[in-house]
């Protein structure tokens, strides 16, 4: 499947026209709207800085039960009211008919489609046939920007946005949240900024927005991102801003106070012509996050070999077996043919790692130079 066959096209401005000039969109508001104090606090603050649209969550997804799961239906009153005294536009995650009914209650008409909703079409189509069952000038109002999904599949990504397409809605955005991965990372969700980069390639004209927030998971990593995003063109940003982000009832790490937020904005720069900068840069910049994963990688693999190497030592084994090591250059060889990748090439890197493996087991008897195959 290629651009053609995606379809979404003619596609009008998100939250009305809401944006100004031409500088990337900025969403901001806290993970969670936790109490009306802390709702309006945080809206006051954001919208004193020149914030117009005003994120929180008012249902939240969370991995375990027993966590913050949000206020619910009582919050959404707070939005109203952001929206009532402070003129920003209120902007809440909807998983459900239900959910979007209670809002569209309170004349909230402003959602995104949160990441692990994406991943499960069933509950996309649920909610398009509840969008398509409201009346088209109801429609006409209403913005939904759908998150990745939580796993690294655009398809599934395209998929969840054509069904909403298909339901008539026509402020239609998305926003790139990151991907899981399973164990220790650097990042608290994957950029794989190839995947947001081939989405804009497949689905022109769509807005794509960056949570650097929950790509980061920290807030020194808001900066970076941000600027990244910037960098590749991205249409805005949503950054979660808390008035007290150490007290937040969720994702407190990432949150940074509206006072933080208005600096890290004013040292972005403003986003370059890329058409000036050439693709070059891109390609470089791409080329530097694969080489930052295949270090990481590299340390989680020797991490594996000293826990074998104790092994090993605990139960008098010797360290090379030679016939494991036939097995895995095979292995790799074929895998890399299948990948176009040259069989000398990976003997050459595997046999470079499966030396410092070897170096790192022996070096646990205290010989440090130990290496033989
Ligand atoms: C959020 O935006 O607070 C949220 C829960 O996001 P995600 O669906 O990206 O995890
Ligand atoms: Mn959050």
């Amino acid at each position: 499947m290629d651009k053609t066959d995606v379809k979404i096209d003619a596609l009008k401005p998100l939250f009305g026209g809401v944006r100004e000039g031409c500088g990337p969109l900025v969403m901001a508001g806290p993970c969670s709207a936790e109490s009306r104090e802390q709702t309006l606090r945080t809206a006051r603050e954001l919208s004193e800085t020149g914030i117009r649209v005003f994120r929180a969550g008012v249902w939240k997804p969370r991995t375990k039960p027993g966590s913050f799961e949000g206020i619910g239906v009582r919050a959404l009153a707070w939005l109203a009211e952001v929206r009532d005294k402070t003129g920003m536009l209120p902007v809440t995650e909807i998983a459900t008919p239900v959910h979007l009914r209670q809002a569209l209650r309170t004349g909230v008409t402003d959602f995104w489609i949160g990441a692990r909703t994406t991943a499960n079409p069933f509950a996309v189509q649920e909610m398009a046939d509840a969008l398509a069952s409201l009346t088209p000038e109801q429609r006409d109002r209403i913005t939904v920007l759908v998150k990745n999904p939580v796993n690294p599949d655009l398809e599934l990504w395209i998929g969840a946005l054509q069904r909403l397409y298909a339901s008539g809605v026509r402020r239609l955005g998305a926003i790139h949240r990151g991907f899981s991965a399973y164990g220790e990372t650097f990042y608290r969700n994957r950029p794989e900024w190839s995947i947001p980069i081939e989405l804009r390639r497949r689905v022109p004209g769509l807005p794509v927005i960056c949570d650097p927030s929950h790509i980061g998971g920290r807030r020194d990593l808001i900066l970076p991102l941000s600027q990244q995003a910037l960098d590749m063109d991205f249409d805005g940003l949503i950054i979660e801003s808390h008035c007290d982000p150490d007290s937040a009832l969720s994702d407190s790490a990432q949150q940074v106070t509206p006072a933080q937020l208005a600096g890290i904005l004013s040292r972005l720069s403003p986003r370059r012509c890329c058409d000036a900068r050439g693709s070059l840069d891109i390609y470089r910049e791409e080329i530097d996050r694969i080489d930052d994963e295949i270090v990481s990688l590299l340390a989680r693999r020797m991490d594996v070999a000293d826990r074998i190497g104790r092994l090993k030592q605990r139960e008098g084994m010797p360290v090379v077996q030679p016939s494991r090591y036939n097995a895995l250059m095979a292995r790799r060889a074929e895998e890399g043919r299948r990948l176009g990748l040259s069989p000398d090439f990976l003997r050459k890197v595997f046999g470079a790692i499966h030396e410092e493996s070897v170096r790192v087991q022996v070096s646990l008897d205290g010989d440090i130079g130990g290496k033989d195959n």
